[in-house]
């Protein structure tokens, strides 16, 4: 665009004024080409070339043939966006700033401003009332009425229209401040009471920043007053640096959407020149669209590399999976479902080849994905391969330790486990057996990324992640595969909708288990008031005395406000006497946590636990959830919870309890839960949470992984929507080898140095 606007600008400028005269809408198109690159001035101006008088219109194309040679989009391909902030500012400043979680520019400039003020002055008019303004107003009488709700009143003055300034202050002497005659620069909402124009409280702006459209960005809670200033400070230097046109992608990409080029949109969030404070608040601009675009589009890029990256690597292939897999088969207790069969054939299919595969197992909660991963151990071992299970808590740990031993150990295959609370001398022993190739298989946690632990052939991941834990941690296992590279099955019970899970996980092939094991009922789920707390004992009272175990989950283990696990504890074990009631929560030290889901599995007959036990958590004779407090939760971690039961052919109930008067406090809730009351089914549950709230808690908060995006929000539905165009996008750009080439470069540049990416795609390496 720029190069074809800079040849017309010179075909116009070597042209006869006679023939310059003749030339018809050229203003409006160059306008539309690289107007956004001009200055505003200048920009208005062409819009109204044909009406400029012939001189004025050769010096107009001058000053824009000068700005054109001025940025030559060749050259600068915005590697400053992905350098470190040191290079480009002081060290204090980029050290203060690292400690905001903020390393490389790309961190800053991405952090969009939460909200704008728009200090550029306008003409009082009525059609500006609720609107929040800025006026330039000479005071024409002041007042003081100490018993008025707004004692401190202004009457003020533009060109003639009247407003009144109103302030709450009680005390006279700050009448002082204003002085007839004075001029007030204000910024507020105008109001209109009576015909009579006024604003509550304007701030009163100093004349420096009259004109200006202020970003004020979101610090968290306690933000220090100097962080705003100092933000912009940084910001301004970098984008000064950086230049009003570069790019880092094709003209034709970003056009295609109406986006702005990529330094241009980055000046225009951060010191918007063009947009309203009402456009620039409701997120809608191309500028603020083209960055959120960007950061997803930097993401699908990153993620198609990463799966084009493995190409290069071998890994240890299966030669033998048909004929070993009917010894495994016959030493289960069932028969593996259809779905199961399905997914299995999928995965053997990539690991009998060479090359890694990295795959991506879904199922809903109870699905049955467990079973899979063993029958693939079993089979890496039968052909004399490591495998290692690698599951984000001690709880899990345990219990994947549990179901694959149960399943190998008769069929002549050590399993071990390795956590952070293993003895000295059993990870000492594990240790060893791993480097001598006489363990074949290890379950663990984070312990098993730990320097020492050696692998003799590794040849198989198996990552049960929450959500997307760890895309590096996951890289610090691989990296244990000496020279040949681990096939990777990564599992997850979060049910994405497909169209989503295509862009999050686009670096990984997907295989669905889709339908549970026959047999299993439905589990049956009822919501509960506070008030019908009888009728919830006397159903408990059934299960157990046929033997059947119960959960009882709350919201918190300790609080004044809310029902909380601590608390209620002693009451349950009160009145389910004598039935045996444990408790659990996560301020109990791993080893206490483990004793007591052991004798919960064992013995016991109720466990109250706060949402700890949300995942993966296997006892089969449980029967029923009690969930306290149901609207405190999310829907998707309340269809996680509710597969803690329904694991076996018993029937199995899920209560959801709340308060009495929940519809008159929060209609809202009552709806969200009514969907799990109504479906069973994971992938229906998690797309109308969608609807109703965004996936913010499916995939947006902290504990998600999805926390990593400073611009984008996929509770968006305008932001996902931008996820799939970026997906297409990316898809079509690696297609040419130069372009797949350069933005390789910046992809590395940007998620290279994972160390001091902070952000949550990337936990960092520790
Ligand atoms: P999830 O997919 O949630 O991890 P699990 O793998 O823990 O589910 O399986 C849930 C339960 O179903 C387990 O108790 C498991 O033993 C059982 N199970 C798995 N596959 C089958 C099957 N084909 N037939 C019967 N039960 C099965
Ligand atoms: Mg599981």
């Amino acid at each position: 665009m720029l190069s074809q606007a800079k040849a017309l600008v010179e075909e116009l400028l070597s042209l006869s004024p006679e023939a310059l005269i003749r030339r018809k809408r050229v203003g409006k198109v160059l306008n539309s080409w690289i107007g956004s690159i001009l200055p505003k001035a200048t920009s208005e101006l062409l819009e109204h070339f044909e009406e400029l008088p012939v001189q004025k219109r050769h010096a107009l194309l001058r000053e824009i043939h000068k700005i054109i040679n001025d940025v030559d989009i060749s050259q600068s391909d915005c590697k400053i966006v992905f350098s470190p902030l040191a290079e480009f500012l002081e060290d204090k400043f980029a050290k203060a700033l690292s400690e905001l979680g903020f390393y490389k520019c790309f961190d800053l400039l991405w952090f969009l401003p939460e909200r704008y003020e728009d200090y550029r002055p306008v003409d009082l008019k009525d059609s500006l009332i609720d609107k929040r303004v800025t006026l330039t107003l000479r005071i024409e009488k002041t007042s003081f009425s100490p018993y008025e709700p707004f004692p401190l009143s202004l009457e003020c003055y533009q060109d003639g229209k009247e407003v009144f300034l109103k302030f709450a202050y009680k005390n006279p002497r700050l009448l002082a401040r204003f002085k007839k005659g004075d001029t007030l620069y204000v910024y507020g909402r105008l109001k209109s009471f009576k015909n009579q124009l006024y604003i509550v409280h304007p701030k009163l702006l100093k004349q420096d920043l009259i004109g200006q459209v202020l970003p004020f960005y979101h610090f968290g809670p306690k933000p220090s007053a100097k962080l705003q200033p100092f933000v912009r400070k940084a910001i301004k230097t970098i984008l000064l640096k950086l230049g009003k046109t570069c790019d880092y992608l094709p003209e034709s990409t970003y056009i295609k959407h109406h986006f702005p080029n990529l330094a241009h949109s980055l000046w225009q969030v951060h010191f918007p020149e063009f947009y309203s404070e009402e456009e620039l608040n409701s997120l809608k601009t191309p500028s603020q669209l083209r960055l959120i675009y960007d950061e997803l589009m930097l993401f699908q890029l990153f993620l198609i590399f990463k799966r084009e990256s493995l190409k290069e690597f071998s890994s240890h292939k299966l030669l033998k999976a048909k004929e070993n897999l009917p010894r495994f088969r016959s030493g289960l207790p069932f028969e593996l479902t259809p779905s199961q069969e399905r997914v299995l054939e999928e995965i053997l299919k990539d690991v009998s080849k060479d090359k890694p595969m990295n795959r991506l197992l879904q199922g809903d909660v109870g699905s049955g994905k467990t079973i899979v991963a063993i029958a693939l151990a079993y089979l890496f071992a039968s052909e004399g391969y490591q495998s290692a299970v690698m599951v984000p808590t001690e709880i899990l740990a345990q219990q994947h330790f549990d179901s694959f031993r149960k399943i190998l150990k008769p069929l002549g295959i050590e399993v071990g486990i390795l956590t952070g609370s293993s003895s000295q001398s059993y990870r000492e022993s594990a240790l060893k057996h791993l480097k001598l190739n006489t363990l074949k298989v290890i379950v663990g946690t984070h312990a098993l990324l730990s320097d020492d632990v050696e692998f003799a052939n590794l040849a198989l991941a198996i990552i049960d992640e929450q959500h997307r834990f760890g895309v590096l941690q996951r890289k610090r296992l691989l990296k244990k595969g000496k020279g040949l590279f681990p096939h990777t099955l990564v599992m997850s019970a979060t049910p994405i909708p497909r169209t989503l899970a295509l862009s999050l996980y686009a670096d990984l092939d997907i295989s669905v288990i889709e339908k549970p094991p026959a047999g299993r009922k439905p589990v049956i789920t009822k919501l509960l008031f506070h008030s019908e707390h009888q009728k919830l004992i006397k159903h408990l009272q059934k299960e157990l005395s046929e033997g059947h175990k119960v959960y009882i989950v709350y919201p918190a283990i300790e609080s004044e406000e809310i029902d909380s696990a601590a608390i209620e504890f002693e009451r349950w074990r009160e009145e389910l006497s004598p039935y045996e009631v444990l408790l659990l929560h996560g301020r109990m030290k791993d080893s206490e946590k483990l004793s007591i889901m052991e004798r919960f599995k064992d013995s016991a007959s109720v466990l109250v636990s706060t949402s700890l036990i949300e995942v993966g958590v296997d006892v089969p004779e449980a029967t029923t959830m009690v969930i306290a407090s149901a609207h405190r939760f999310g829907l998707a971690q309340l269809h996680q919870l509710r597969g803690r039961v329904g694991r076996s052919s018993l029937q199995s109930y899920c209560f959801l309890i709340v308060p009495d008067d929940l519809k008159r406090q929060n209609p809202k809730a009552l709806e969200r839960l009514a969907v799990l009351v109504r479906s069973n089914d994971g992938f229906y549950i998690s797309e109308q949470d969608m609807l109703l709230r965004g996936p913010g808690e499916l995939l947006g908060n902290a504990q998600s992984g999805f926390s990593g995006f400073r611009a984008a929000d996929l509770s968006r539905s305008k932001d996902r929507e931008l996820l799939n165009r970026a997906r297409l996008d990316a898809m079509e750009l690696v297609k040419n080898p130069e372009v797949s080439e350069r933005l390789g470069q910046i992809v590395a540049m940007l998620y290279g140095d994972e160390s001091k990416f902070k952000g949550g795609i990337y936990t960092p390496e520790s």
